[in-house]
């Protein structure tokens, strides 16, 4: 479907409903691209506001997202809300706009034919925490090896720094203590 709309048509009609499917591949993310496990559903509505025009709306999908600590895939839900007022490019600066900049998402506008795609992904991207988790106490991969510590809950890693170091450790500070002790 296509979430171009053409803002300058919203002089005649008071408000247009699109709703539909989203076509796309993968959510693109810091962490990597994303790959959707339902259909991106979206319905949004536009509508002639007394200053500009407000676009608002839903979208609802569910995506793949490893976990953070053991890279295990996660389900995601995403339940995103659109929100956001497009002003005409001319009336940037202006005192009034600038007080409702800081309450909405503001775009501004040159060509009214805008793709509400960007807004539905930013919409979807906010929706994705800081944290996905396979679970709750999730225990993470082995920092020497990478096994899994969920798998393997009592793993000894033969790839961890031998203790030995930390004994010596203990050796050095005991001979420096005796040393300052005798000094
Ligand atoms: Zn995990
Ligand atoms: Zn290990």
């Amino acid at each position: 479907m296509d979430w171009k709309i053409d803002l300058g048509t919203l002089r005649k009609k008071k408000r247009i409903v699109l709703e539909g499917i989203l076509d796309l591949d993968c959510l693109e993310l810091d962490m990597g691209k994303m790959p959707f496990l339902e259909p991106i559903k979206v319905k949004i509505v536009v509508a002639r506001a007394k200053e500009g025009i407000a676009v608002g709306g839903y979208v609802k999908t569910a995506i793949e997202h490893p976990c953070t600590r053991c890279l295990t895939p996660v389900r995601v839900e995403i339940n995103g809300t659109i929100e956001a007022l497009y002003l005409p490019e001319e009336t940037r600066g202006r005192s009034r706009e600038m007080e409702l900049e800081n309450l909405k998402n503001v775009i501004y506008y040159s060509n009214p034919v805008v793709d509400l795609t960007e807004r539905i992904i930013e919409a979807m991207i906010v929706e994705v925490p800081q944290q996905v988790l396979c679970r709750p106490d999730c225990k993470g991969l082995c920092p020497y090896c990478g096994v899994s510590l969920n798998e393997h809950p009592d793993h000894v890693c033969d790839k961890a720094p031998k203790f030995m170091v930390s004994q010596n450790k203990f050796e050095v500070l005991a001979k420096l203590k005796d040393k300052l002790e005798e000094g």
